[in-house]
């Protein structure tokens, strides 16, 4: 039985596109709807990867990408987005020169100090044509490590032409998290359809991490959830063969998703003896603020 969930990777915006996709995933892009859908599904938190509105310049860096689904603007002190909602940092490593990449770090580490919310730091491969392990994201790097927060990556296939996907490949991840032990990073997606090479560089690497959202889209029909039965066998084969057990977390990519929809078919990958770790204590060991948000702890 899954008790409490943490979703580990969700978008928390208020765009068109993504009211088109709530709509298709039978939910409503709104607070609200979100609220809902957490109360019904046992959702205790959520882990909402900025790709939203850009940060105001207050160092002379490129600004990160914040969430926000209508109401006011975003602000940290004091928070006001639901406090069951935490958010990753989004990164435009395409904007980010040897000569801001330092300033840049400054315009990130302001939300790190200052906001318990603040979970982590997102970047957008194969959206961004620019390695992880690209020297710009040093800085930033030494961000994660100082504020013991994880560094997550979109990895895998994209959604639109722009980006090319030698950038999203997982194994650029193993370089990356070889030259930052003390950095815990986050393969999103599992690489799919690489999904072997990201269990690859989660099984090598003690400080790689994967999150299984996005693996399918809107609602399933029954014909859907049949053709899925392959993948999903295939998936669990490897994830068996691993033993991977502390590396992998529950998330949906919502609102691409429906939500009970997709908990019972990653219920189907990962056996259930398992489903405590990775519905909920992988991620509250990864994205570990959320540990110091009453929210979950209720302390
Ligand atoms: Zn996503």
């Amino acid at each position: 039985m899954i008790e409490m969930i943490i979703d580990a990777h969700m978008h928390y915006f208020n765009v068109e596109g993504f009211d088109e996709l709530a709509r298709l995933a039978d939910h409503e892009n709104s607070r609200r709807g979100w609220q809902d859908i957490c109360e019904t599904n046992h959702i205790a938190f959520s882990v909402a990867m900025g790709n939203s509105y850009d940060a105001p310049c207050r160092f002379g860096g490129v600004t990160p990408r914040l969430i926000n689904l209508g109401g006011e603007p975003f602000c940290v002190q004091p928070y006001n987005q639901p406090d069951n909602v935490g958010y990753c940092l989004g990164v435009q490593s395409e904007e980010i020169t040897p000569g801001n990449a330092e300033r840049t770090a400054m315009e990130f580490e302001y939300y790190l100090q200052r906001d318990p919310h603040c979970l982590g730091i997102k970047f957008y491969m194969g959206y961004q044509n620019v390695h992880l392990y690209d020297p710009r994201h040093e800085p930033l790097f030494e961000l994660a490590k100082s504020y013991d927060v994880p560094v997550a990556m979109h990895s895998g296939e994209t959604a639109n032409h722009h980006g090319r996907l030698r950038y999203s490949h997982p194994l650029t991840v193993d370089e990356a998290a070889c030259r930052h032990p003390d950095v815990r990073f986050v393969i999103c997606h599992m690489g799919n359809p690489w999904i072997v090479d990201a269990f690859e560089v989660a099984s090598k690497n003690e400080n790689v991490f994967m999150d299984f959202s996005g693996l399918w889209e809107h609602r399933l029909t029954p014909e859907r959830e049949r053709e899925i039965e392959d993948f999903q066998k295939y998936v669990r084969m490897w994830l068996t063969y691993h033993g991977i057990w502390d590396k992998i977390m529950y998330g949906s990519d919502w609102p691409l998703v429906n939500i009970p929809d997709n908990i019972r078919n990653l219920g189907k990958i990962v056996p259930e003896e398992h489903w405590g770790e990775f519905y909920y204590d992988n991620a509250l060991r990864v994205y570990s603020r959320i540990k110091i948000i009453k929210t979950v702890t209720g302390s």
